[in-house]
């Protein structure tokens, strides 16, 4: 592959992203304000950028993978910017967990200058992300996604990377997700609770709700890791789940629709979040419960 690619957020999800790519043969340009998340990937021939419009120059698609969209809206603008250094023919894919406003705050002015921008955020944990297996949800017009592909398919299953629509069509897909998948967690974790301290055994309630209508996959694999295995994800920070939650809310008032069940969900990631730590696994809201069982 020639082609050459800059990435930005080499943190729990960028570290192993960026590792796809270089192993799949893109020559890399990277930076991060933690200079020693790149070693590994120096060591092995990527090149340093101090600035993301430095990067920018260097590379032909540039990828972000950061934590909120007020830091990848910061890193566009001014003369060290991102956007300072891309030119006519190049694309920034942005993979954060984030909003169509930051993209579009800038879409108008990049079309002008032949600029490409994908929105392709990603699910499947920091698992997922160190063995290439994410779910890629790309906002883009068909032709660019297939132009993009190869560079997605070094970091993703190619059965799962999915053009979801037009632009911003992934950050909405991929906000959904995480709503719909953070109820889960909350609603589990409730019943679990409930009926464990009406005296149903646990590993009974369990089996009898995963034989009935109301199974899920949270239930039937999550829910164990969690149990079982005390794992509650420190891969993802609870801070950006809380993020994340946020962000769907935003989403739904800025298209004018209700987000009753959102919002309650919000508020027991942000109890959990205070009691445990902005760094505890996005799991620990379940902590909360079985604090109250006192184990
Ligand atoms: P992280 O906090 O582990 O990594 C973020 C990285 O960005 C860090 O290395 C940090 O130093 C760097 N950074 C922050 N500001 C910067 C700046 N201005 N310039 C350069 N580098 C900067 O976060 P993560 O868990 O890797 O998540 C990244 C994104 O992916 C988030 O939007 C998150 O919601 C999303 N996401 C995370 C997961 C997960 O399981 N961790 C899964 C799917 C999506």
């Amino acid at each position: 592959e020639n082609t050459v690619v800059g990435f930005i957020g080499l943190g729990h999800m960028g570290s192993g992203m960026s590792r796809n790519l270089q192993a799949a043969g893109f020559k890399l340009v990277v930076t991060d304000l933690r200079r020693e998340a790149a070693s590994e990937l120096l060591a092995n021939g990527a090149e340093w950028a101090d600035s993301a419009a430095e990067l920018a120059r260097r590379s032909d698609v540039v990828i972000t993978m950061l934590p909120t969209p007020s830091i990848v809206s910061a890193l566009l603008q001014g003369e060290n910017g991102l956007l300072a250094g891309l030119s006519d023919g190049k694309t920034w894919i942005d993979m954060s967990t984030s909003v169509p406003e930051v993209a579009d705050g800038v879409r108008e002015m990049a079309a002008a200058r032949g600029i490409n921008i994908i929105d392709a955020p990603v699910s499947g944990m920091s698992v997922g992300a160190a063995n290439g297996m994410l779910q890629i949800f790309v906002g883009a017009d068909p032709e660019l996604f297939a132009e993009h592909f190869p560079v997605l398919e070094a970091m993703g299953d190619p059965e799962r990377i999915i053009n979801v629509g037009g632009a911003g069509a992934g950050y909405a897909v991929k906000l959904m997700i995480n709503q719909l998948w953070f109820s889960h967690l909350v609603a589990t974790a409730e019943v679990l609770a409930i009926g464990t301290a009406a005296g149903v055994d646990l590993g009974v309630l369990r089996q009898s709700l995963i034989a009935s209508p109301a199974n899920s996959n949270f239930l039937e694999s999550d829910v164990l890791s969690i149990l079982n295995d005390g794992d509650y994800d420190e891969g993802f920070a609870i801070a950006l789940a809380c993020k994340d939650l946020g962000l769907s809310i935003d989403l739904a008032r800025s298209v004018g629709m209700p987000s009753e069940v959102s919002a309650l969900v919000e508020q027991v990631f942000r109890r959990a979040r205070r009691s445990y730590g902005d760094s505890a696994g996005e799991m620990t809201p379940f902590k909360l419960y079985e604090d109250l069982l006192g184990e």
